[in-house]
């Protein structure tokens, strides 16, 4: 049975779609990221993503001047050479932004125009406007779908889904390999040249739970099958993951032994996290499967909120989250006010949100970092773990310290 979804349509506090620039440049080694956009765009790229100038980073922002509000198209050209001379792409990304977006600058022309027979300009939709920074790759993975070679009908391999670091990448691998699991590769790979051959006999694995779009294109598509697990993460969601994978492909196997191994090496967390009162607010659309982790790692989760759920994609994780409070699109001014109510051990929050939560005593965790760290698959499992330990543990040394005279005598100095 699925968990019931309430929709609250509260207003987005979710990091801006640029922000995904950060993982997929260095994921995609021959790309250039290029934004039409404003200052407030390299200021956003230049601080969040915290690269050196002279670092000659593969993403830039081409500015939007006010001359160019009276032009029928903003002229690129030139930027273009200028991108191929110092970079050499084998593709170049055009990121819409909210300013072009409100100007309605014709971005699907306008990327036609620039692509050259050997290098394709690609169109990506991703400004803060509507779409948060996890949505932003699968609007990326979108873009290449059509680059991905039509694999042979009978031609029944697997392709993950999503863009994990290579360590991770190397791990699903050896552990397909170890399974017997076909692979053809992974969309993204590190690689342009490398994207893997998609076709209707293909299992398509989700590895990110913010990839639905991407995912319902390539089954409508491609004919592709998308399968229906929880998500890798922890010991329960990796274990799932492989079985039901393994059975799409006819394989039969048993990894109860391995999720119980994998569970009794994180018990040092597992001890911290016992008997936890969790609630999540919403920001990277990977709630639903931390939820999920926390729930069987013995949380009690008081409420699991996300920016979008896709009953069909997320189908799996709901049924899991059966009996917890799931809100989509949540009211951030109700979520304070529960939070004063319901006093949870801990809140994951997302950037706007985390600092002044903070400052009210409550014990935060800034979510954006999940998007960012290796908590894939088993060898993933205690950076997960240690994800949500870590605030806890902090918050328990310092909690002594707020009745210690000399220590409030010196925060009021
Ligand atoms: Fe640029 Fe809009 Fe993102 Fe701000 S929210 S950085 S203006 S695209």
């Amino acid at each position: 049975m699925a968990a019931t979804i309430l929709k609250e349509d509260g207003a987005y506090h979710s990091f801006c779609g640029l922000t995904c620039i950060g993982w997929l440049y260095q994921k995609i080694k021959d790309s250039f990221f290029l934004v039409l956009g404003t200052h407030t765009c390299a200021h956003l790229l230049q601080n969040v993503l915290g690269v050196m100038v002279f670092a000659r980073p593969r993403f830039g922002v081409a500015l939007i001047e006010e001359a160019d509000l009276s032009k029928p198209q903003p002229d690129l050209a030139a930027l273009i050479d200028e991108i191929v001379a110092d970079h050499h792409p084998s593709v170049i990304f055009l990121l819409s932004s909210c300013t072009p977006e409100v100007m309605k600058v014709e971005f699907e022309g306008l990327a036609r125009s620039l692509s050259r027979p050997d290098l394709p300009v690609l169109f990506v939709p991703a400004s803060g406007l509507e779409y948060t920074f996890s949505q932003a790759e699968d609007s990326v993975l979108q873009a290449l779908l059509p680059f991905c070679p039509m694999a042979a009908p009978d031609d029944r391999r697997v392709v993950f889904l999503g863009s994990v670091n290579d360590a991770i990448a190397d791990d699903f691998r050896v552990e397909a390999t170890r399974l017997g699991i076909p692979v053809a590769g992974f969309l993204p790979d590190n690689h342009f040249s490398a994207l893997p051959p998609i076709g209707p006999a293909t299992i398509v694995a989700p590895l990110q739970p913010y990839l639905a779009k991407v995912a319902g294109r390539l089954a409508r598509e491609r004919g592709a099958t998308v399968l229906s697990s929880l998500f890798p993460f922890g010991p329960d969601g990796t274990r799932a993951f492989w079985e039901d994978l393994a059975a799409a492909l006819g394989i039969a196997v048993d990894l109860r032994e391995r999720e119980r191994q994998a569970w009794e090496r994180l018990e040092p967390h597992l001890a911290i996290l016992r008997g936890k009162r969790v609630l999540f607010t919403a920001d990277n659309l990977m709630e639903l499967p931390l939820a999920r982790f926390l729930k069987n790692a013995g949380c009690t989760v008081l409420e699991c909120s996300s920016p979008y759920i896709n009953r069909k994609f997320h189908a799996r994780e709901l049924a899991a989250l059966d009996g917890v409070r799931i809100v989509e699109q949540p009211d951030f001014d109700r979520q304070v006010h529960d939070i004063d109510l319901l006093q949870p051990d801990l809140v994951i929050s997302n950037l706007a949100t985390t600092n002044p939560l903070v400052g009210r005593g409550v014990v935060a965790k800034w979510s954006t970092e999940f998007s960012f760290m290796p908590i894939h698959g088993w060898s993933g499992a205690a950076t997960l773990a240690g994800m949500f330990t870590r605030p806890l543990q902090r918050h328990r040394r310092l909690d002594p310290l707020a009745h210690d005279p000399v220590w409030l005598a010196g925060m009021m100095s």
